[in-house]
Order: C-alpha cells, then structure tokens, then sequence
C-alpha cells in the first residue's frame, strides 16, 4: 500500500483554546502539527530546526512581535510558505501582510470546512508557486549556461578567425620563401655564365628548400588527419636508440644548413642496438625530430644535447639546448597551433607554427607527456615522456587489417609500410591460428595472406573463405599466380593476388583500391 506522507505544520497562536481547537481539527484532516508556539519570539529561536510544510501564523500574537513582524524577521533568511490566521481585517495591517505574499488568510472564528478549504488551497498554492519557483531556477541556470556556451562558441570563433588568418599569414611565408629560393635559382642554373662548382651550391639550396616545401606540407596532411580522428597509433617496438640515430643526422644536416657551428650530443641510455620498449615508433620519431629542430634552429652557439632513461617503465627523452630560450608566460602558448613567440628579434626566424602544435597533438596520441623547462636567454629542455605499452594492449585496436602467415622479411617490410599510413594491423603467424580468432567473434576488415606454398596456401585460403567473407589479398610467387587465378569462381572470390618480390607501388595501389589505406 503506497504510505501518504502528512504535510507538517508549525502553529504561531497565543490562544490556547484555538490551538487545541486547530490541532484537533488539522490532525483529522490528515496534517501533522509538529510544533506550536505561542508567541513570536521563541518561534523565531527555534525555526530553523524545524522541518515543515506550512506556518500558520497569527496576526495579532501577545509579545513584542506580532505575526506579520514575526514572518518578515524569518524572511530575511529564508521564505517558508505561511497562512495568516487572523480576527480582523484592518487593513493597513493586511497590506504588510499581503506584502509576504501568504499562502492564505483563515478568519476567525472559522468553520471546520472553511479551515479545510483553506488549507488545501494554501497547500496546492505553495506546490505551484513551489515549482514555479524550481522552474524559474532552473530557467535561470539554463540561461546562464547558455550565457556561457555562447561567450566561449564566441571566443572559439574568434579564435579560430585568428588562427586561420595565422595559418595564411605564416603559410603564405612559409611556402613564398622555398618557393622563391627554387625560382630564383632555377633561373640561375639556366645562366651560362654561373660556373659548375656554384651550380652544385644553387642544386644544394633548392633540394633544401623542396625538402622545407615537404616538410610542411607533411607537418599539416598530419595535423588535419590527427583533426578529423584519422590517426591511429600503431604499437611496435621501439628502437630508441635508432631513432635517434636518424634524428643525429638529420640535425647535424640542419646545423650546418644553417651555418651553425654547434656541438651536438646524443647520450643513450643503453648502447645495445636491440633495446626497444613499446610504442608508435614513427610518432615519437616526428615528435623527437620537430623538438630537436627547433633546438638546432633557435640555438646560434654552445649544444643540443639528447639524451633519454628509462624508468617505471616509461621513457624520458631530453632534448638540451643552449638557445635563446622561452619566457615563462609563452610556454604553455608555445603549443598552440600556429603560434609563434612574437618579438622584434623571434620574428627572424622562420617557422608556420606547427612543429609543436604537432608534437603535442602526436604526444597525446600515444599517452605521452611533453614538459617544458627553460630560461630566457640561457636555453630550453623539452623532455618528452613516454609509456611503454604492451603490445597485447592492443589487440582490441589491431584488429582491422589481418597480417596472416607472413616470414619476418615479409614482415617488417609490411610493418614499415602500414606505420607510414597508420593502419591498425595484427600478425598471425599462420592461418589456423588466424581462424580461431575470429571464431571467438573478433572481426577484420581485410586480410593479406602469404602463400609460402601452393596446396597449403589453396586450403587456408578456403579454410579463411569459409569463415569470412572480408576481402582477402594473396601474396604469391609469380609462378603460382595461375594456379590461383584458375581456381573456381567462387573460392578467388573478393580475392586479390600481389606478386613477390612486392612492389611498393603495386601494394599502396591496391591497398588504396580497397581503402585499407
Ligand atoms: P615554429 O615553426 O615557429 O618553430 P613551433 O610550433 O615549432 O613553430 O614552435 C613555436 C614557437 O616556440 C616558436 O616560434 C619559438 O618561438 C618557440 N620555440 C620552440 N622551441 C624553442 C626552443 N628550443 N628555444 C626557443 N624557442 C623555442
């Protein structure tokens, strides 16, 4: 039986008489008088542990206060609903009264059915004012989130109309300058008069410049693919200690491009050419090689030192330099897209803005930290952290593209080529083991299986097609492409076949064909 819950009341009356009289009569109506007072005083000391429903006052109370002074004393703190009693009706004394905005007004004497009529108006009157006023709340919440929702829509707009006039202002300047140089001295190879040696100067600063051209150009394909959620890390092992032997050379290139004569350190932390953690090589790769450029390039004497440990199962890289450093106020800013620190003497370095913006937006797609330590005029260390992952973390990530049957030859080369275009893959090393994942319901979207011999590959191929519809591409020898292609319809059916040795240009054509990549 569902329990009616009684609505609690507070009596303020100085006649005995009438209290007794209303408790009788309120209690048979089904209201619970939890406290009764008889003057204004003691009720004021004692409300506010009081848990109620409605206050029935009296108008004329004996004490210093009456009821209508007695309500607009608990007003201060707080608006309960309250029902005047009252005897007269004076009117100067109603008009404060009415200023309370009461829930009613019971004149006595009353009857039994007056009493009860009033209450329950009065009662019906407090729930409707009562959600008007949570309505009227929570109106004014909404408006005031909205307020705010679009004051930062504003902001972001103007935001992004400063960055895309950033974006041009910077792009504009930063594709004229290689563009320039290449135009220039084209016209300049083309003179008979320039002898050979200058020439191979002038080739020397267009490859440079291309090489600025595409740098660019790749630093903003990343970015938008990172923008539009596109990018997928691929966790591999991490040769650490490789990676920075490419981002050595590249630095020491850049160094003496810029005619910077500069000692450059790169410190292991563990010389074994093997040591690897796990991790997206190519990202920490980009992250590594935009920081340390910017070492190189905002650093004109002294060192760029790399270094990197590994601890808690994290690894931290560090990369030095003694440059011209950062002001503590831009280091956050510094990684905005597009942003570059604006000062008379910065303005003479070149730079769209995006290295870092890159770097941060790649950092965190691998869960990696990048921390920001320097001094103005003394030189910067950007340490960038990265966890370690387990590889069968990803197994829930991996599992677009099935890699079946594949040698280690085979392997790395299919590895290397998937983590330029960030492609979720997982290795099976043969096609039964291949199977039973996706009986245990783990789908793909493609597989590329290895036929290392005729019968074996004819099998799994119809062992997979019997399983799984997704379209499966074949690498065969060429001698076994007739074999396969004369097979029944429906076994080479939404079956592709590549030739070994394979071609890179074959397999990014049909790999784009089926949109794996
Ligand atoms: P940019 O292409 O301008 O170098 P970045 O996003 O790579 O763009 O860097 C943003 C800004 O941060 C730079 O314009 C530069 O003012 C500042 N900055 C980055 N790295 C360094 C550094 N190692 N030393 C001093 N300033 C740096």
């Amino acid at each position: 039986m569902k329990k009616t819950i009684k609505n609690k009341i507070v009596l303020v009356e100085d006649s005995i008489t009438i209290c007794r009289d209303l408790k009788a009569n309120l209690s048979e109506f089904g209201y619970d008088v939890i406290a009764v007072f008889h003057d204004g005083e003691s009720f004021l000391q004692t409300e506010s542990s009081l848990h109620y429903d409605l206050l029935i006052m009296d108008i004329y109370l004996a004490g210093k206060l009456n009821g209508v002074e007695t309500v607009e004393n608990l007003f201060q703190n707080k608006i309960v609903p309250v029902l005047f009693l009252t005897g007269t009706t004076e009117e100067k004394i109603i008009e404060r009264a009415k200023l309370l905005n009461p829930m009613g007004y019971l004149l006595k004497p009353y009857t039994p059915a007056q009493l009860k009529i009033t209450f329950e108006m009065a009662i019906q009157k407090w729930k409707i004012d009562d959600e008007l006023r949570i309505y009227k709340e929570h109106l004014e919440e909404t408006i005031v989130e909205r307020t705010k929702e679009l004051f930062l829509a504003k902001e972001k707009a103007e935001k992004s109309e400063q960055l895309k006039t950033a974006f041009i202002h910077n792009m504009s300047h930063e594709i004229r300058t290689p563009l320039n140089a290449i135009i220039g001295f084209t016209e300049l190879l083309i003179n008979p008069k320039i002898n050979e040696e200058k020439k191979i100067e002038f080739v020397n600063y267009i490859q440079n410049s291309t090489a600025s051209l595409l740098t660019l150009v790749d630093n903003v394909w990343q970015l938008s693919h990172i923008q539009i959620g596109e990018f997928i890390p691929v966790i591999t092992k991490c040769y650490i200690n490789q990676i920075l032997d490419e981002i050595e050379i590249e630095i020491k290139k850049q160094a003496y491009q810029e005619n910077k004569n500069l000692s450059i350190n790169i410190l292991k932390f563990n010389s074994k050419p093997d040591f690897h953690f796990f991790s997206d090589p190519t990202i920490i790769k980009k992250i590594i090689a935009n920081i340390a450029n910017n070492a190189v390039k905002y650093t004109y004497k002294g060192s760029v030192i790399i270094e990197y440990k590994v601890l808690d199962n994290k690894a931290i890289v560090s990369v030095k330099d003694t440059g011209i450093g950062i002001e503590k106020n831009n280091i956050t800013n510094i990684f905005e897209l597009f942003y570059k620190i604006d000062t008379e003497k910065n303005k003479l370095y070149r730079g769209a803005g995006l290295g870092l913006a890159l770097a941060k937006s790649l950092a965190d797609a691998i869960s990696a930290r990048i921390i920001v330590d320097s001094e103005f005029g003394i030189g910067s260390t950007f340490s960038i952290e990265i966890p370690s992952v387990k590889p069968t973390d990803n197994l829930h990530h991996l599992n677009s593209l099935a890699l079946v049957n594949n040698s280690d030859s085979q392997k790395e080369f299919l590895e290397n080529f998937l983590a330029d275009y960030h492609t979720k893959f997982k290795f099976f090393s043969n096609a039964n083991e291949f199977c039973s994942i996706i009986k245990n319901g783990i789908s793909f979207t493609h597989c590329i299986l290895n036929v290392l011999n005729k019968e074996d590959g004819k099998n799994a191929l119809s062992h997979i097609k019997k399983l799984t519809h997704i379209p499966i591409i074949l690498l065969l020898p060429y001698e076994f492409f007739d074999f396969f292609s004369s097979q029944k319809n429906e076994d080479v059916e939404n079956t592709y076949f590549l030739i070994k040795p394979i071609e890179k240009i074959q397999m990014t054509k049909l790999l784009k064909q089926l949109q794996i990549i």
